[in-house]
Parts: C-alpha cells; sequence; structure tokens
C-alpha cells in the first residue's frame, strides 16, 4: 500500500490550517448608543452573521477559523451583551454567540489593519431602549430657559480602539484625557453660570465630526477638546493651545500633530474623504469669522492661564487643522495637556494633583473669557457686574440674604455652596433680582 494518499491528505490539511484565519483577541466598548464588539483576526475572512430570539442571541459564523484565546467579556463595558462563548458546529466554521440582554439593531463590517490594530471584525449592537433614553436627553436640552448657563463641551480625545498617543511607561493619551476632562467639567460646574458637558463619560470611541456635533446639539458656547502630545524627541515638553488655521496647518510641526489626531477616526473605523467637501466650503463660509475670532480669544486666555500654571510648549497659540474644531459655529480649541513622550510629563499626566492642576488652568482661562464677553442672554450676561460681599467675622448666611434682599437658594446655588459654612474672607456674588 502506497503512502501517497496520506501524505496529501496531510499536506492538504497544513495548508488549510495555514490559511484559517485566527481569532487573537476580542473587546466590548459600550457607549450611550450602542455597543461596539471586536474580534482581533489575524487575516481576512469570510463570515456570517444571523440573530436568534427568546432569548435573544447574535450568532457569527467565521468560516475556516480557529481561536486560541478565552472571550473574557468585561461586565463594566459589556453593554447589551451579557455572555459570550464559541463553538465548531462543523470543522470547516468556527461559531461564536453573544448573549444580549434585548433585541437590538445590528451593523457589522471587516476593518483593515491600520497603525495599532491588525484586521478585525466589529459587530455593533444597537439598543432601543438605549436610543429611547438618548433622544429624551436631547429633548430636555433644546428647552431655553432664561439666564442661561454658559455650556462648555469638554472632549476627552481618543477612546475605546483608540488609544491616542502611548508613552514609554505605556500610559494611554485616552485614559488621561478623560480624567482631566472629568475633572474640568467638575471645576467648569463650580463657576457660577457655566456648565460643563462631556462628549464621552467613557472608554468609548466618537468619530470626530460626532464630537463637535454633539456639542453643537448641546447648544454649547465653546468646544474644548483635551489631548496629551507626543514627539519624537522625548526632551519636548509643555502645554499647548491650538486653534483651527484658515489655511491649514502653519508649521511642520502643526501639521505632524494635525496628522496624528485626525488619524484616529481611521483607527475608530470611519472614513472621513467624503466629508472634506462639505468642510472645505464650510470653513470658505464667512459666517465663520466670528466663530475664529472667538477661538482665538478663548484660546489665548486659556493659554495665559495655563502660563501662569506650569510650562507651555510656546509661548502663542498654535494653528493647525485638527477635524474635530470644524465647527462652523461652535468656537472650539484643542489643548494638548503635556507631552505623553516626554516621560517626566508622562508620570505626571497620571497623577491626580496635575490632572486637577491642569483642569483648574483651563477652567480659569475659560472663565476669565466668557465673564468678559458673555453671550447675550447667559446668566453670566445679567450678573457678571453683580454685588460682591467679603464674608466678614460674624456673617451668616441667612444673614447676607435677607441684608441683600435675596433669596438664601439662589445665594446659596450662585456660590456653589452646599450648607451653611462660610469661611471669612470669602468674596461671595450677590445674585441680582
Ligand atoms: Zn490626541
Amino acid at each position: 500500500m502506497s503512502n501517497r494518499p496520506v501524505i496529501a491528505a496531510l499536506l492538504l490539511l497544513t495548508s488549510l490550517q495555514s490559511l484559517a484565519a485566527e481569532v487573537s483577541g476580542f473587546r466590548v466598548w459600550a457607549d450611550p448608543a450602542k455597543t461596539r464588539a471586536v474580534l482581533d483576526l489575524d487575516r481576512k475572512t469570510v463570515y456570517k452573521l444571523f440573530t436568534l430570539k427568546n432569548p435573544h442571541r447574535v450568532v457569527i459564523d467565521l468560516q475556516g477559523s480557529t481561536i486560541d484565546i478565552p472571550l473574557d467579556l468585561d461586565a463594566d463595558h459589556a453593554g447589551v451583551i451579557t455572555g459570550v462563548r464559541y463553538g465548531q458546529p462543523d470543522t470547516n466554521t468556527l461559531r461564536v454567540v453573544f448573549d444580549l440582554s434585548e433585541a437590538t439593531e445590528i451593523s457589522s463590517f471587516l476593518l483593515e489593519p491600520t497603525a495599532q490594530y491588525g484586521h478585525r471584525l466589529v459587530v455593533d449592537l444597537f439598543s432601543k431602549s438605549q436610543s429611547k433614553k438618548a433622544s429624551l436627553v436631547k429633548h430636555v436640552t433644546d428647552i431655553q430657559i432664561p439666564d442661561r448657563d454658559v455650556v462648555i463641551a469638554i472632549d476627552a480625545g481618543h477612546g475605546g480602539e483608540d488609544p491616542g498617543a502611548i508613552g514609554k511607561k505605556r500610559t494611554r493619551e485616552k485614559d488621561v484625557v478623560l480624567r482631566i476632562a472629568r475633572e474640568l467639567k467638575w471645576a467648569i460646574d463650580k463657576q457660577p453660570g457655566m456648565r460643563g458637558v462631556l462628549t464621552r463619560d467613557g472608554d468609548y470611541y466618537i468619530p470626530l465630526r460626532g464630537r463637535y456635533e454633539k456639542a453643537r446639539k448641546e447648544r454649547a458656547d465653546l468646544f474644548v477638546s483635551i489631548h496629551a502630545d507626543a514627539f519624537r524627541k522625548s526632551s519636548v515638553r509643555g502645554s499647548s493651545v491650538f486653534v483651527l488655521s484658515a489655511k491649514g496647518a502653519s508649521s511642520e510641526f502643526a501639521r505632524l500633530l494635525a496628522d496624528s489626531e485626525n488619524s484616529s477616526d481611521l483607527v475608530g473605523g470611519v472614513t472621513l474623504s467624503d466629508k472634506d467637501d462639505m468642510l472645505a466650503s464650510v470653513l470658505l463660509d464667512l459666517s465663520q469669522s466670528a466663530t475664529r475670532e472667538a477661538s482665538n480669544k478663548v484660546a489665548a486666555d486659556i493659554l495665559n492661564s495655563l502660563k501662569s500654571t506650569g510650562k507651555t510648549h510656546k509661548n502663542h497659540v498654535g494653528h493647525a487643522n485638527f477635524m474635530v474644531l470644524k465647527s462652523p459655529d461652535v468656537p472650539s480649541v484643542l489643548v494638548e495637556t503635556a507631552f505623553i513622550s516626554n516621560p517626566s510629563e508622562e508620570k505626571r499626566l497620571t497623577e491626580k494633583e496635575f490632572q486637577q492642576r491642569m483642569a483648574a488652568a483651563i477652567s480659569r482661562g475659560i472663565g476669565n473669557y466668557f465673564y468678559a464677553s458673555p453671550p447675550p442672554g447667559t446668566w453670566i450676561a445679567n450678573n457678571r457686574n453683580a454685588a460682591r460681599h467679603i464674608v466678614a467675622r460674624g456673617d451668616t448666611l441667612g444673614g447676607i440674604a435677607t441684608r441683600y434682599r435675596v433669596s438664601l437658594t439662589s445665594l446659596r446655588r450662585v456660590n456653589n455652596i452646599d450648607g451653611d459654612v462660610i469661611h471669612v474672607g470669602r468674596e461671595l456674588i450677590i445674585p441680582t433680582g
């Protein structure tokens, strides 16, 4: 008996195995509108996806694929996915099953490799209850109230699939900028007549255009995007403030930076080429000049405030072609808080003390701008010249309220006081009316 057929069969088996895609990673991100599951693959593959009811499941059959990692689910970020498992219905199919908490709309697609990732299969699950919640929130913000707060949209750069820049100690930009963004919201909410809104409050990705569209939906008076810089020379350090350049990037340095920040949408799975024409025409629109003027002024105020806090990279506001700043009607600035590529700044970026100091400096710069030029109809416009009272020994909050004929509630609200404790020497704002 000849050995030949056995050898041929073995060869066939080996070549099939070498063609098989291997699932090498699995991640889930949940944002307010959807849950995104990502399977890393070592090569392109063919897949089929279908859903089952009672209970709700998504089934993904990957042709000729294998897996040798556990599919662990991080319950904190799992969104509508309650469980994940896999099996082999036949020798040529890898079947991955997601258990779902509810019925969802599904979209799935394959992504080509980028700098950080190889081939990926992305499955987006749109929850029906999640989208209802989102539209309810939008409805509430549509109602205009008199004496409204100045609204600052705070954008933590990157997130989810897109880690941003990574330091030598593996500090990820997306993590530290989210912490600074949260501190910034806290610092802004503390200023009377101002309110911060986060574009993302978790580890998930929002397309660049989606970020400033959120700011427009919230009727934000300012969009501020928070980042941490990276440069090939590790000695480079300091914070910088950028606004959109009218004629593209103004220097080689700014262009390099714009490239690395803009490329994040490709990492997140959205291409921008179809939007460029629209944005170009928006840029030519003269109505944008007011927005640009406001952007320049607020950027200068933030930079001045940063200068008094620590080292700045340059002495002036930078101009760069950041996609995220291209909102036609919301003044927009981008703050590079520090260089994550500089070892000592990387360390500082992870420290709460630095995150708070950075947030306080940015918040102070924003406050200086809006108290100097408040938009009409805002509480600041109507109250910035309000009387002030320096707390003296023996003063009580109730006594001050009576003296100025204002309610205790509004006195507390304006000054962000929870109880009755006031310290001698503190300046209180006395609300008008
Ligand atoms: Zn960045």
